[in-house]
Order: structure tokens, then sequence, then C-alpha cells
């Protein structure tokens, strides 16, 4: 039985390998997976080899319309409806050896449709980008109120399309970024004086510009983005947290680029500036160093406090901050730090980072590190700003009286906020001003 079973598929395949020249390796779509993000649906069409598509749209009713063809005959894919706000209908019908597939649209939307090869776990894809035109919405201007809460945009790595780095059991590391971010966007969001946002706020893809773009378009003190590290051997393990380095650029650039393509997508303009020749290169560095002096200062020491945090609940990869040319981390105007918080590729790391325990664990020392950076260094017109003020340091010559007069507070008052029992304060001393 099982024999002749094998015989008889044994024929089959030697007859489909004789064939398949002939026949052209015909396509099928496998399955259509849809990842509405609030800007943008992308909608994945899994295949059994490289597509050949063309594609246009239709108005009255908006529809984008995929032919493709060498499909092979019989095939049919699902209906899908009411996935996203943007998109009415996945339908589509066979015509011998071509499928055309059919988008009804809720509106107008400049679709991208692309290919893209094999990467695991994914074989070959048809890949349609449907923008949504709601422009983010910005924070108002920080003029109109008296102390503004400090935003700290929280960027938890990968997503949808992209699962990240792939544990030994098979945990994707965008399953670990997100819950962390989360955490870390409650925590900070419960501390008056701070506020989060998150850049990704669910399972979906988010191109790294736009990453960074978003940040921008909340106006953050801070961009913290959350990955977890992977190594092609089990053993390396720990944290470690990164920040913008352009004088090392190029050969970081080079490193990154000859490693796996777990943080390729990562990789932005800074690769571009590295293409020009020497001296447009060095000019751009130039003017590039000066303007982003002070956010790559604050990255640095943010980065410090992290791993002081993370220090005590996590075994460090690297005690110091690491400097990379990560795309995420290259917006010139926003202090951009990349925390790993773990290597998802040695297996006990990776079970430890799936554990929620130990999730909200790593939440909890992100949230401390930059609670006290920002209670340091508050932004000028910043809530803490305020409350920092109110100390006040006593210097040589300063009375009770004195201070009382320039907080505009009575002595009373001064008495009882510091607990004292008489008038007599000592330089040095920290008073609380009521
Ligand atoms: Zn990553």
């Amino acid at each position: 039985m099982h024999n002749n079973y094998y015989t008889i598929k044994g024929c089959l395949l030697l007859l489909l390998s004789i064939l398949a020249p002939l026949v052209h390796a015909a396509n099928q779509v496998q399955s259509i997976r849809v990842w509405p993000s609030p800007d943008n649906t992308r909608v994945v069409f899994d295949l059994t080899a490289s597509p050949e598509h063309k594609y246009f749209t239709l108005d009255k009713p908006d529809r984008l319309v995929i032919d493709l063809n060498n499909i092979k005959a019989g095939s049919s894919l699902p209906v899908v409806s009411g996935e996203t706000g943007l998109i009415k209908t996945i339908r589509s019908s066979t015509d011998n050896n071509s499928m055309r597939i059919v988008l009804d649209l809720t509106k107008a939307s400049k679709a991208s449709v692309f290919a893209l090869p094999p990467t695991p776990p994914y074989g070959h894809r048809l890949v349609v980008d449907l923008p949504d035109n709601q422009p983010q919405q910005n924070i108002p201007p920080a003029a109109i109120r008296t102390a503004r809460d400090i935003v700290i945009a929280i960027d938890a790595g990968h997503g949808g399309e992209d699962p990240g780095s792939i544990g030994p059991s098979g945990f994707y590391e965008k399953n670990i970024t997100l819950p962390i971010a989360l955490q870390l966007a409650q925590l900070i969001n419960r501390q008056p004086g701070m506020k989060a946002m998150m850049v990704r706020t669910n399972d979906y893809y988010l191109h790294v510009n736009r990453r960074t773009e978003i940040a921008r378009g909340q106006q953050a003190d801070l961009l913290v983005s959350i990955h977890a590290d992977a190594f092609t051997s089990p053993q390396p393990r720990g944290a470690s947290v990164w920040v913008l380095s352009l004088r090392r650029a190029t050969t970081e650039v080079g490193r990154m680029l000859e490693q796996t393509e777990r943080h390729s997508e990562l990789l932005g303009g800074v690769a571009e500036i590295i293409k020009d020749s020497a001296n447009e290169r060095y000019l751009a560095q130039t003017v590039l160093d000066l303007s982003m002096n002070h956010s790559m200062v604050t990255a640095y020491q943010v980065a410090n406090e992290v791993l002081a945090e993370l220090g005590k609940v996590a075994h460090l990869h690297k005690k110091e901050p690491q400097a990379a040319s990560l795309g995420v981390l290259k917006a010139p105007d926003i202090p951009s730090i990349l925390v790993e918080v773990g290597f998802i590729s040695n297996p006990a790391e990776e079970k430890q980072l799936k554990a929620p325990t130990h999730q909200t664990r790593l939440a909890q020392s992100l949230f401390t590190a930059l609670k006290r950076h920002f209670e340091q260094s508050p932004p000028a017109d910043s809530l803490f700003a305020q409350q920092r003020a109110r100390e006040h340091r006593v210097s040589a010559g300063e009375s009770l009286s004195l201070l009382a007069q320039r907080y505009n507070v009575s002595i009373d008052d001064l008495r009882s906020v510091n607990q004292l029992s008489s008038d007599s304060i000592r330089v040095g001393q920290t008073l609380r001003i009521p």
C-alpha cells in the first residue's frame, strides 16, 4: 500500500519535473494578511513564486485592481471584508492563468504595490501599501501652556509584516517589544509631568522614517526604540543601549549590513550620506555633528541612566552605551536611544523575555531611568523644571525673610514646609519653596 503510494507519487513528481519547464512554474496565492495602522494599511499576499503583476486604480467607487499572471489554474481566494476603515472588501476572479484581485476602498488612496523576496518566516510576497491621508495630530504649541509635560516617544521595534528576530522556540521579537513598550507608556502616563506616545500602537509595520516623523510630530523630548538582540550563535546574552554615532557610521553601517538583515530596515539616511564621495561625506558629517550635538549628548546621558537601571534587573551585554548609525536613532532634533532588552537568540534569555514578569521589570527599570534623567535635567518649560525650581539651595548672605520676599511666599509657610523651629538657615541647606 505504502509502496504503491510512493511509487505513484514518485512518478507524479518525475512527470511534474519534466513538465515544469513547459508549465513555467505556475504561481499560487496562499494567504492574505491585512495589517491596519493609523495612517497606512498594508495588505500582503503570500505566494508560492515571485509575482508577475500589474495594477491600476479606478474611481467612483474607488478600487485598486491587481492582475496576477501565470497563476495556477483553479486558484481561488477567500473574500476578505470589513478588515479596516480603508478597505471594504478584497475579492478575486480567475481567467485561464491569470487572477484579478480587486480591493474595494472607502476612499482614494495612492497605493504602492511591490514584490518582496522570501525572508523567514515568509516566502514570496506581493505587498500593497495604502496610505490613509489623515494628518497626524500635533500637540498644540507649548507656549500656550504654563508648564508642559515631557513627551517620551516609545517605539516598539518591528511589527506586522516584519517580525524582527526570531528566537529558537519561534518567538518573534515584535511580540516582546510591544508589551514592554505598552507597559513603559502606562508608567510614564501615570507620572505627573510626563506623557508617553506610542509610535506604533499595535501589530503593524511602520517604516523607520515614519517612526521618527511620528516622534517629531508629537514634539517628543526623547525617542526610545525597544528591540531584542539576536546573533548567529546561541551564547551571547544581555541587554545593551545604543546611541547614534556619525563618526563611526561608515564602519557601523558596513558591519550592520554584513550581518543578517535583522535590523536592515532600520538603516536610513545615514547610509545615504556614506554613499557620497569622501569630501561630501566629511562636510555632511560636520554639519550634522553640529546640529546633532545637543541631542547626542542628551541621548548618551539617558543611555547611561538606562544601563544603570537595566543592570539591576538584567544581565548587561555591554556596560557602556554603544554607538551605531541605526536609522531610528538618526533624527537630528530628537535625542534617541535604542534599547536591546536581551538576546532572543539565547534560549534562556528568550524564555525570560517572553515572561510577563520580566517584561514588567524591564519597563519599570526604563521608566525609573527616564524619570531620574528628566528630574535632573528638565526642559526649561516643563512641569519638572517648575517643580525643581521650587527648591532653593541657600547661599551666603541669604535669610529666611529675603527668600520669602524673593519667592513671594510668607515666612510662616517657608518655616512650616521646611519644618524649621527657628529662622536660622545655613549656607548649602536646601529649602522647599511652597
Ligand atoms: Zn530589532
